[in-house]
């Protein structure tokens, strides 16, 4: 599926939607170029997940956990790349947890990334648009992807 935005808004709102349509478990993996809006899709979800508390940026700590109606592990593996540093993080716990997952920088660390997750590209267009490509790869994630579509409209694929 692909939304169009263009503003950081509405990549935020296209963020809360998704948070809206997870129950907990879910593994979302965002990849885009630094600056392409991970982190702003990532405060858009946390909204949409029930949490108070601003979403910050986890790049040099490597996880934030953030406390709402669904507790979110938010992970950054940019700084795990070639480190061997994967095998402390205790990742299956955190999948194991009964939060969301969002993983900024999946490829850096891919022997932690599991079978089945929402991917979710987020491509720097002209100006401030950017295209937002999100697919389920796996069965489990079908379900709140077609609550992300139901809440969309159908002319434009927008909000
Ligand atoms: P990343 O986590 O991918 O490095 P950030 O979310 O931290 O990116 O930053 C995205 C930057 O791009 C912000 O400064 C934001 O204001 C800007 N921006 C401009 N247009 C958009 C858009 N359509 N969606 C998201 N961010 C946008
Ligand atoms: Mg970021």
């Amino acid at each position: 599926m692909l939304i169009i935005t263009f503003s950081p808004e509405e990549t935020c709102e296209v963020g809360r939607v998704l948070g809206e349509a997870c129950h907990g478990g879910e593994v979302i993996l965002l990849e885009g170029d630094l600056g392409a809006g991970k982190t702003t899709f990532t405060q858009g979800l946390a909204v949409g997940l029930g949490i108070a508390e601003p979403v910050v940026s986890p790049t040099f700590i490597i996880m934030r956990e953030y406390d709402g109606r669904i507790p979110l592990y938010h992970f950054d593996f940019y700084r795990l790349e070639g480190t061997g540093r994967a095998v402390d993080l205790e990742f299956e716990e955190y999948l194991l947890g009964g939060g969301v997952c969002v993983i900024e920088w999946p490829s850096c660390a891919p022997e932690l990334v599991p079978d089945d997750y929402i991917h979710i590209a987020i491509e720097e267009k002209a100006g401030m648009q950017r295209n937002v490509t999100v697919e389920a790869v796996g069965g489990r994630h079908r379900a709140p992807l077609g609550r992300l579509r139901a809440a969309l409209t159908p002319q434009d694929g927008r909000l």
